[in-house]
């Protein structure tokens, strides 16, 4: 009989390139979707990227108009922040599509012409603002929380009038973006809800039929979220929206929004929405810029356009169908692909020109810590409804498809797990051979699989020695890793004495006065504990320590131990194995100084089947006087061949 090890522990979501056909989303029914239920999509950065040639494509691979693709797709409406002034001293831009009130502008006409309502996103910033900075325009450097609370209301006054004059259909006005304890500079709450409040004031003189929304993240974290809610209404702000981010990888669950939002809704009497989201259709980057979400799919949903869509529907169904006074959801960047460079120095002079990557190196001026060291493309193009060639994905279809009461597709196997096998690298052993699916309607089920490696190949790696090594594999027409570790499987138990004793027998032969197992870090090859032992008086050390092995299956082995020590005089000691009652291997081991550890490793030994077993160390000492002394620690035994 042979040992068989297979241990699978799945988890990671292996990517094939995807392969949904058209028309072959599937997307779940989640009952009636409301008819004023908003499916936005932040558009922010698509001009920049059209000014540089970026083209976008309708189903049947022809050249369109983006804004009339999502409105025929169900997307209701396009949101687009608003940067104050996104340029440095010599009028270069900072990128990240260049938001200012022009680009904004040019989006607004080409919503609305689709039929599409305006989100306007304001930043009160020259360029990012996020949890991590809420810096102010460079025109409001050095002013007091009244100074840019009356510019924070002009600014947003004259951007809306200019929208307004080009009869630009705003749908909804948010005042900060994602303000969590800070808006422009402000840091306490008198002086943010001071700026929120100018900001709403302007928003209900020019657009009195827009919602008023507030922006803030971290949902994960409910109290406080529910603290800037009550900040909000101690303030007496008037605004009808309290929305949130929620990035599946980083907010917490779904079940949490729910609760959060339900309960500020109610709290406070607002609608609540989620004003950013977004999921990876793949782990791929495509355009030399590195991506913020890039591996470790979220359980159920792979990294692929149908597990895209799936997030995307089970987010509308928490939202219509658990939240209180939910009303929509906005995807972030959805068409943020590659500048269409074919490498990065290509993308980089893209980017720098049309300001189509996330900052330009111009950008250090105003932001040195973040835009100035890191400056690049974009960071979600794998996470967009666009191949890198500006082609719709399947995905794109599932806003259209909720409202219509979902899509049925065909059962099929839509992305394999990894699968991750620790094998001991000289007992034989199979590779899995199935793996485990996540089907398109995001159940799963164990599939075939057919792994590239023979056991020529096992055989080879083993040769390689310990390690781990991925194997490739198909299944279903899918690619699948195999991240195959080989390791020397110790077969004792309590090797390193953590356990204190157990399993093991002292047996004093002569008089050791200390013979225990000691907790001493200081003291021990690894962990905490080792076996001690001490005697004042002369040759009086003499003692085995034994484990017994229990049906070890049959085939060859080495045994071995560490052991330090000194004082010892004259010794005998040696480790050693006895297999049904015999002495069939042992070695030589000697003590020398305090944490001077020797290892020794008997040669193999053959062990038949149903064998006894028992490894253990002999020692006696005469000692010099001192009394001699030592440790012993890490036991092995390890299959041998
Ligand atoms: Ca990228």
């Amino acid at each position: 009989m042979k040992r068989l090890f297979v241990l699978c522990l799945a988890l990671c979501l292996c990517l094939p390139a995807f392969s949904l056909a058209d028309g072959d989303l599937y997307v779940k029914n989640i009952g009636a979707v409301p008819d004023d239920f908003i499916f936005g999509m932040d558009l922010s950065s698509v001009i920049s990227l059209e000014s540089g040639g970026t083209r976008f494509y309708d189903f049947d691979g022809n050249e369109t108009d983006i804004f009339s693709l999502l409105k025929q797709n169900g997307i209701t409406h396009i949101r687009a922040r608003l940067w104050n002034e996104p340029y440095d001293s010599k009028g270069r831009p900072y990128g990240g599509g260049i938001c200012d009130l022009d680009t904004l502008t040019q989006i607004g006409i080409r919503s609305t012409k689709a039929g599409l309502k305006l989100i306007v996103d304001f930043h009160y910033s020259d360029f990012w603002a996020d949890p991590g900075k809420q810096m102010p325009p460079k025109a409001w450097a050095g002013m007091s929380a009244e100074e840019k609370a009356a510019a924070t209301y002009g600014f947003t006054l004259s951007a809306l009038t200019v929208l307004r004059e080009n009869a630009i259909d705003v749908g909804m006005v948010q005042i900060g973006n994602e303000t969590n304890g800070r808006l422009c500079g402000e840091n306490d709450w008198p002086g943010i809800c001071r700026l929120m409040a100018a900001g709403l004031k302007a928003v209900r003189e020019v657009y009195p039929e827009a919602l008023a929304a507030l922006h803030f993240t971290n949902p994960e974290n409910g109290a406080q979220l529910r603290y800037f809610a009550k900040q909000l209404d101690l303030y007496a702000l008037d605004y009808d929206v309290f929305a949130t981010s929620w990035y599946p990888f980083w907010h917490g669950s779904l079940d949490n929004l729910a609760a959060v939002l339900s309960d500020i809704a109610d709290a406070y009497g607002k609608k609540v929405m989620v004003m950013e989201t977004s999921y990876p259709y793949t782990a791929l980057d495509s355009d030399f810029s590195g991506n913020t979400v890039s591996s470790n799919a979220l359980d159920g949903y792979p990294f692929t356009p149908q597990g895209q869509a799936n997030m995307i529907a089970e987010l509308a169904d928490t939202l219509i169908n658990r939240t209180r006074s939910a009303i929509g959801l906005v995807y972030w960047e959805g068409a943020w692909i590659t500048a269409g460079g074919a490498d990065y120095e290509e993308n980089l002079a893209l980017w720098e020109k049309y300001g189509s990557g996330w900052a330009t190196r111009f950008a250090g001026e105003y932001d040195p810590d973040d835009a100035g060291k890191y400056y690049g493309g974009s960071a979600v193009d794998n996470q967009a409804f666009f191949d890198p060639a500006g082609h719709p994905l399947p995905s794109l279809r599932v806003f259209r498809l909720l409202r219509e009461g979902g899509a049925e597709a065909p059962l099929h196997a839509d992305a394999c797990e990894n699968v991750y096998v620790s094998a001991d690298i000289n007992a034989e052993f199979r590779l899995p051979e199935s793996v485990s699916a996540v089907m398109n309607d995001g159940s799963k089920k164990s599939i075939p699989v057919a792994w590239d490696t023979d056991d020529a190949g096992l055989e080879a790696l083993r040769q390689k020695g310990a390690g781990t090594y991925e194997i490739h594999g198909t299944a279903q027409g899918m690619t699948v890793s195999c991240f195959l570790t080989l390791e020397y499987h110790n077969l004792l138990s309590n090797p390193g004495f953590e356990e204190g004793d157990a399993h093991w027998q002292f047996t004093d032969l002569g008089n050791t006065q200390q013979l225990y197992v000691e907790d001493k870090p200081s003291d021990s090859l690894s962990g905490s504990k080792h076996a001690h032992f001490w005697s004042a008086k002369t040759d009086s050390v003499r003692f085995t320590l034994e484990q017994d092995i229990e049906d070890l299956p049959e085939g060859k082995y080495v045994f071995g131990i560490s052991i330090m020590g000194g004082d010892g005089g004259k010794t005998d000691i040696y480790a050693y194995v006895n297999v049904n009652g015999e002495t069939v291997a042992k070695v030589p081991m000697k003590i020398s100084y305090y944490n001077v550890w020797d290892t020794e490793t008997t040669e193999a030994f053959f062990v038949p089947e149903g064998a006894r077993v028992t490894v253990g160390v002999y020692v006696a000492c005469q000692g010099s006087g001192n009394g001699a002394w030592g440790k012993l620690d890490d036991a092995f035994v390890n299959s041998a061949r």
